[in-house]
């Protein structure tokens, strides 16, 4: 099988590989899609610290059952399944756990059933756990900000404000559901904010771009003793926040990530049924595909994340 290997930052190969074996409680996958995803972006950078090289990555998989472990009940060859995979994903074939497939629609496009991320934002949302009417900004509307917006519409939320330096990202937002967006490039976030409010704040700010300037700015729109939740993959340099302001706010503030297997698949399963019963709307968010053999191109785009670009997919 064909399967893409990163031999050094900035730099995948793609070899011919076995097929994996299947173990008695795995499933062997026929991969279709694999997403490229913005947590691998400082591997591929080189600004990840402390990796050793090469490494096999890629971990959002979809595809078709071809083998099934003798343990393993619930799935036949030939059943669609979305996968979380722990990386081995840019390649024709995939072994995983039972446990981590999800089984799709027949008719669901695997391009859309990106189980990991969804898992991810999914359980932001829980996390976040907005009650009827909240009003809530979200700081940073790309792919995984603008999932979150649309589950916080199921959840019952009020006012969703979108903040976002990159107008096509914020179109994006308002035409997904999004009543308010904001461009920090173009006005004063926490003064439009706070007239969206009634000079209160929102009762939950996302931030989920992962730097110190969306942390920053963050801060300076939730209410006192509303949720501040840190949902960004913070990587690199340590951050800094003003923690007495945040103390005298009395914020609550929430980790957006679970680590916890039972957890992540959870929700990755409520994510992917709100997929497939129509109320998650991926169509629009998927915007580059790739080659297995275009992988390079395919993360030189994700890198460059030029404006209208929001996921970037390998099809296998
Ligand atoms: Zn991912």
């Amino acid at each position: 099988m064909k399967a893409a290997i990163l031999e050094q930052p900035g730099k995948f190969s793609v070899n011919s590989l076995p097929i994996p074996p299947c173990e008695p409680d795995e499933i062997l996958i026929k991969s279709k899609i694999c997403g490229i995803c913005t947590s691998e972006l400082d591997m591929w950078e080189g600004k990840a610290v402390g990796l050793e090289f090469p490494r096999f990555i890629g971990h959002e998989v979809g595809g078709i059952v071809e083998a099934v472990g003798t343990k393993v009940k619930n799935f036949q060859p030939g059943d669609h399944v979305a996968v979380w995979a722990d990386g081995k994903g840019y390649a024709e074939y995939l072994a995983i756990k039972g446990e981590y497939a999800y089984k799709l629609l027949d008719e669901t496009p695997f391009e859309y059933a990106l189980g990991e991320p969804i898992a991810c934002s999914t359980n932001g949302v829980r996390k976040a756990d907005p009650q009827l009417n909240d009003s809530v900004a979200i700081v940073g509307c790309g792919f995984m900000g603008l999932i979150m917006l649309q589950i916080l519409k199921v959840r019952g939320v009020g006012k969703i404000i979108a903040v976002d330096s990159r107008s096509s990202a914020l179109t994006l937002a308002s035409e997904l559901g999004a009543t308010d967006t904001i461009n920090p490039k173009e006005k004063d976030v926490k003064r439009e904010i706070q007239s969206l409010t009634n000079g209160v704040g929102v009762d939950i700010g996302i931030e989920a771009a992962g730097n110190q300037r969306t942390l920053d700015l963050v801060t300076d729109l939730v209410r006192m003793e509303g949720k501040l939740e840190v949902f960004g993959f913070h990587q690199g340099q340590p951050r800094t926040v003003n923690w007495g302001y945040w103390n005298w706010m009395a914020f609550q503030i929430i980790n957006g990530h679970v680590r916890s297997p039972r957890i992540y698949v959870e929700g990755m399963n409520i994510g992917l049924k709100l997929l497939e019963s129509g109320k998650l709307k991926m169509d629009k968010l998927v915007t580059d595909k790739f080659t297995l053999d275009e992988i390079n191109k395919g993360f030189e785009a994700a890198s460059a994340k030029r404006e209208g670009f929001v996921k970037g997919v390998i099809v296998l």
